[in-house]
């Protein structure tokens, strides 16, 4: 589904790398669960994945099965079918966050040449998958996650993601500053979406979310690099003894 090789960043206006060599590969179904300490590079992979704007690709590729993104533009890459759920998901005044979603999902729906979702049933889809997420109709009308509390952003997060159905998600930090109930609305409505042609990337500091969304694999990233993989042990691993001894014995 997703294969990385050896890809390295730098910020535009710096020289120095933030990616230093980064090998990853997602078979399709996969859930992979991407830890490590602030800093080392977590959202900048997904960013880079997406196509945001400030980052220059120095080395290596990224192919979603077998088709290069790093070529793409980031309306190409979500055609193709990823999803980059954000660590901070951003309010978008004056779009109604379901005219914002019709326009996201219709948009997306062209680029394959399938047509367009009626109003009757795009409305039908949407309400559905928003019950649910917990997600009222009244957060359907307001704009796009303004004054949404911190969880309601996330499980917006997940709603879009509902929505288009993309093919391989990528998930950065969605459980930072949630509370637990929050956490496992987010990781049922991850784990719903779980099947043979999809596959998943959750980044996360801490190894709570991964008692809810169970990874095939994990991988351990430090200053740019994934230095450990292993399965879901190598989670309580760090929950246990945290990441000094991991990233001692990998030195
Ligand atoms: P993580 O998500 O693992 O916490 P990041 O990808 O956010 O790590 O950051 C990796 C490193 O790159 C950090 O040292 C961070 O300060 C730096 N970095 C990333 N993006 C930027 C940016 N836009 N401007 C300046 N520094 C950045
Ligand atoms: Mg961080
Ligand atoms: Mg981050």
């Amino acid at each position: 589904m997703l294969e990385i090789k050896g890809l390295k960043v730098k910020l535009e206006e710096e020289d120095k790398d933030i990616l230093k060599g980064v090998d990853l590969t997602v078979e399709a179904g996969q859930v992979h669960a991407i830890m490590g300490p602030n800093g080392s590079g977590k959202s900048t992979l997904s960013y880079v994945l997406s196509g945001k704007d400030g980052y220059t690709v120095t080395d290596g590729s990224a192919a979603l099965e077998g088709v290069e993104l790093l070529d793409m533009e980031p309306e190409e890459r979500a055609a193709a079918g990823l999803f980059l759920a954000f660590q901070y998901p951003v309010e978008i005044p004056g779009v109604g966050n379901m005219t914002f979603l019709r326009t996201a999902v219709n948009a997306q729906r062209k680029a394959r040449g399938e047509e367009e979702l009626s109003a009757a049933d795009f409305l039908k889809v949407v309400r559905e998958k928003a019950k649910s997420l917990k997600i009222d109709a009244e957060m359907l009308k307001r704009p796009v996650n303004v004054g949404f509390s911190g969880g309601e952003k996330k499980r917006n997060e997940i709603l879009q993601m509902a929505m288009l159905e993309p093919k391989m998600c990528v998930l950065d930090e969605t459980d930072s500053g949630l509370d637990v109930d929050a956490m496992k609305l987010v990781a049922e409505g991850v784990n719903a979406l779980r099947s043979e042609g999809r596959s998943f990337l959750v980044i996360t500091h801490y190894q709570r979310l991964l008692n809810h969304i169970q990874p095939d694999v994990v991988h351990i990233m430090s200053d740019g690099r994934i230095v450990k993989t292993g399965g879901p042990e190598l989670a309580l691993e760090v929950e246990n003894n945290g990441y000094t001894d991991i990233l001692a014995e990998v030195a």
